[in-house]
């Protein structure tokens, strides 16, 4: 039977049975006997991290954590750290472009293997997002906080509150604030909001997306990246989505968890992406105007991404080799 049909026809109990060491076993055998029967999944190369962007060093963070036996949960959370604490990049945590009243909003989510799922949204004065939403998931009964509450809550676990804005991003803000003319940016400096998916070596996955979201947005603004199923969305039984580019088309058409539906409907991580920038096309006309990318990945290690335009890359690494891959896009006129 082909995964595709495994995945449809098998239960969650079933399917543990071919996750963690005995996915590793079955890698190693090619196959494996399982109830009489063979068991179909043969992981292609896990542990795994990929994230949207050419993002090397938080990718290779986020390996190092999968290579001490962290769990892919660790991994997201430090891999998405790095890039929040790099002043230089203006799209994530620390030197994040601001909104155009000039303060600094981050938007960011985490998933884990068990379907549970934390986030923050227009958080300020807080560079690691991420690690607030970690906390929110796992020390609250709640799953998203807001504003001056997830910063209050932030402040309250410990977390250093500190001015985001760089002189580097005021510059620019201050720049643009001439014509004040809002646009979605197609590419911004191939480098944008980091949304990373991790398999850890027991096959678990787990997923983050931190972001700055789109600079000089209205005050308030919140996109797709905290929102479960549209920046990111992970379900261990069949594999997960994260997405990047303009959040209102993504919360739109609920990209990431359409993505992972349409994995479990059999499709795989790349002809899921395409459907899901298909939808997209599809519905609005003006999608010349900016850009969407998604990558996916399923259970047994194969990635897909995709989208709109040129421009949208995809950081991996698998067998503990980095690759920086151009996407494949829609819009090829
Ligand atoms: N998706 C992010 C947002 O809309 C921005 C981005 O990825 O560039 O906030």
């Amino acid at each position: 039977m082909k995964r595709r049909k495994f995945i449809q026809r098998t239960s969650l109990s079933s399917l543990a049975v071919v996750t963690g060491a005995s996915a590793l076993a079955c890698k190693e055998n090619e196959t494996n006997k399982a109830s009489e029967g063979t068991i179909p999944i043969t992981p292609h190369s896990i542990p795994l991290v990929v994230a949207t962007w050419n993002v090397k060093d938080a990718t290779q963070k986020a390996w190092e954590v999968l290579q001490k036996e962290g769990t892919a949960l660790d991994a997201v959370e430090q891999g998405c750290g790095i890039e929040e604490a790099n002043a230089e990049g203006q799209s994530v945590g620390l030197g994040g472009l601001p909104d155009r009243d000039g303060n600094v909003t981050l938007d960011a989510c985490i998933m884990n293997k068990e379907g549970h799922y934390g986030a923050v949204v227009y958080l300020q004065h807080i560079k690691h997002a991420i690690s607030v939403a970690r906390k929110v998931m796992e020390e609250t009964p709640h799953v998203i906080l807001a504003g001056k509450g997830a910063e209050q809550f932030a402040v309250s676990q410990g977390f250093q509150k500190e001015n985001l804005l760089t002189e580097a991003s005021k510059k620019a803000w201050e720049a643009w604030k001439i014509k004040s003319e809002y646009q979605p940016i197609i590419n911004i400096e191939n480098h944008d909001t980091i949304g990373m998916l991790a398999i850890d070596k027991n096959g678990d996955l787990s997923g983050g997306c931190t972001t700055s979201g789109l600079a000089y947005k209205m005050a308030g603004r919140v996109g797709d990246s905290p929102i479960i199923g549209s920046g990111l969305f992970i379900d261990n039984e069949v594999g997960g989505a994260t997405a990047t580019g303009l959040g209102e088309e993504v919360l739109k058409t609920v990209g990431s968890f359409l993505i992972v539906e349409l994995m479990r409907q059999g499709k795989s991580p790349q002809e899921a992406c395409e459907e899901a920038i298909g939808r997209i096309v599809k519905k609005n006309p003006h999608f010349k105007e900016f850009q969407v990318g998604y990558v996916a990945v399923n259970k047994n290690g194969d990635i897909g991404f995709y989208s709109i335009h040129e421009g949208f890359s995809v950081s991996k690494i698998q067998d503990g080799t980095f690759e920086n891959i151009p996407s494949d896009y829609f819009n090829k006129s």
